[in-house]
């Protein structure tokens, strides 16, 4: 099967099982940037978020939730209502427009364009003349676009839905820091929605106008960046690192490299950064996306946010859409806590250090992830085609269903009746069961692959005579025939396997 064919089959399957659908409203005609999950997607999407919430408080986060609007002094402060912006083109007849990276790396294919500041991509277009496709316009200047979201509250009060969870957990910070009992390091995590004002949206659920963000957040001593506790533990790690250096020289090859090593090279600058990148890697691998498709690519100095003093994307490699970022590593250093305590007029200066005379404003190591992103990558790379079959290999913990249970026939009450019972035992044992009586049993097998459910249990003839059933695993297709009494027990040992 051509390559083609198997992006076409899986994006037909992302709506047909219910995972992804949209642009939402369709029965509008769709509104640009904005999706809905099904009942599949959904289940998967708080599945990821049960296993991330486990794994950040086994890491020390606490977790916060903070309000999605927020007024404009916060932006003005942050910096982002003046510099949250994506640079663009405007043609001047019929002013569609186009973003001026994509724009340039689409018509000028062999240039390097990541990591042009606005001012060389500038020179790029009148060096190449590059015009409106639509009317042959030359075009002239970059303009920069922001990608926050306005809205009004009340009577009229300007205030901007967020175009990033973090900046709201910094405003906790007073409250943070009693709440923690004044000991650093303050590892506070954030999930909940963002919203960016995307110029073009395209790409589906990877550039969506209103996203899902979890965000952990460390604050930390300047004298703790160095020396890190937590360090300790995971510097023999070896992780896939290609930094701006390499990437100058055209290099992308991947190479697994030590974190102590990394920080003997200078490749990382801090422990406690290196330590971000680890958490992030490690979240990302816990949910079974294989190593090979993994790696952290540094952003060149243009590349990196206005906050940011080092910044690393962890990025995924995907049929459809080449490397695609689904977490950002970010030192913000002191920059947003120092502008927060300008702009409220409140110090944020404490003494934490080993030296209580010395009081600073702590700095902050980001770990941000997308959590649609995440689910797009997941199951593009867990989905396969095997002589026809459409194979979903998802972690069985991620999976919509855990079980899925078919009585062989639909007709015949009593097998039906026991099907059901035994669906329902499962059900009581806390084990995600879907019950389908609906077609023939080969589609029915065929429907659970897709989602990805890793045990199908069949009643049959026998079951009604001897009490046993069948469970059929989905990678191996390999059927075992079990007691009915057995069967909860079972199923839940190879959960835990
Ligand atoms: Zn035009």
């Amino acid at each position: 099967m051509k390559i083609e064919d198997s992006i076409e089959t899986f994006n037909s399957l992302l709506k047909r099982r219910g995972f992804i659908w949209g642009p939402s409203p369709e029965i509008y005609g769709g509104f640009a940037g904005f999706y809905s999950y099904g009942p599949a997607g959904t289940a998967l999407k708080n599945n990821i978020l049960d296993i991330f919430r486990r794994e950040c408080r086994y890491f020390g986060f606490g977790e916060v939730e903070c309000p999605t609007i927020i007024p404009r002094i916060v932006w003005e402060a942050s910096g982002h209502l003046e510099r949250f912006a994506d640079p663009v083109l405007r043609c001047n007849k019929c002013k569609t427009l186009y973003r001026a990276d994509k724009f340039l790396q689409d018509n000028l294919p062999d240039q390097v364009i990541d990591g042009l500041s606005f001012k060389e991509m500038e020179k790029l277009i009148e060096k190449s003349i590059l015009t409106c496709p639509k009317c042959d316009i030359p075009f002239e200047r970059i303009e920069e676009y922001n990608l926050m979201l306005k809205t009004t509250v009340g009577n009229n009060t300007i205030a901007y839905l967020r175009p990033e969870t973090a900046t709201t957990t910094y405003l906790l910070f007073n409250r943070l820091i009693q709440d923690a009992r004044r000991q650093y390091p303050i590892k506070i995590f954030q999930f909940g929605k963002a919203y960016r004002n995307e110029i073009s949206p395209r790409q589906g659920v990877l550039r969506m106008r209103a996203f899902d963000q979890l965000e952990l957040q460390i604050f930390i001593s300047k004298e703790m960046e160095m020396e890190f506790e937590d360090y300790k533990e995971i510097k023999s790690k070896k992780l896939p690192l290609l930094d701006w250096k390499l990437q100058e020289k055209g290099i992308n090859k991947i190479n697994l490299i030590r974190l102590d090593n990394a920080i003997k090279k200078r490749i990382l600058q801090k422990p406690a950064f290196a330590y971000c990148l680890y958490l992030g890697y490690h979240l990302t691998k816990i949910l079974g996306i294989p190593e090979p498709l993994i790696r952290f690519r540094q952003h060149s100095i243009n590349e990196r946010a206005h906050y940011a003093d080092d910044a690393w994307d962890l990025e995924i490699k995907t049929r459809q859409f080449g490397w695609v970022e689904i977490c950002g590593i970010h030192d913000r250093t002191d920059y947003d806590l120092r502008k927060h305590a300008e702009y409220s007029k409140q110090s944020f200066e404490i003494s934490m250090g080993s030296d209580p005379k010395i009081k600073e404003i702590p700095q902050v190591l980001e770990i941000a992830f997308g959590i649609d992103r995440i689910i797009y990558t997941l199951l593009e790379t867990t989905f396969t085609i095997d002589q026809g079959r459409i194979n979903l290999k998802i972690n069985h913990r991620l999976a919509p269903n855990t079980v899925a249970v078919f009585p062989l026939v639909k007709n015949k009450e009593n097998i039906r009746n026991l099907a059901l019972k035994i669906h329902r035992d499962l059900l009581e044992n806390r084990i995600n069961s879907f019950f389908d009586a609906a077609g023939s049993i080969g589609k029915r097998y065929r429907r659970q692959d897709e989602l990805g459910t890793k045990w199908c249990v069949t009643i049959d003839y026998e079951s009604l005579d001897d009490n046993t059933v069948t469970i059929r695993e989905r990678d191996s297709m390999d059927q075992i025939r079990v007691n009915i009494s057995d069967l909860a027990e079972v199923i839940k040992k190879k959960q835990d396997e």
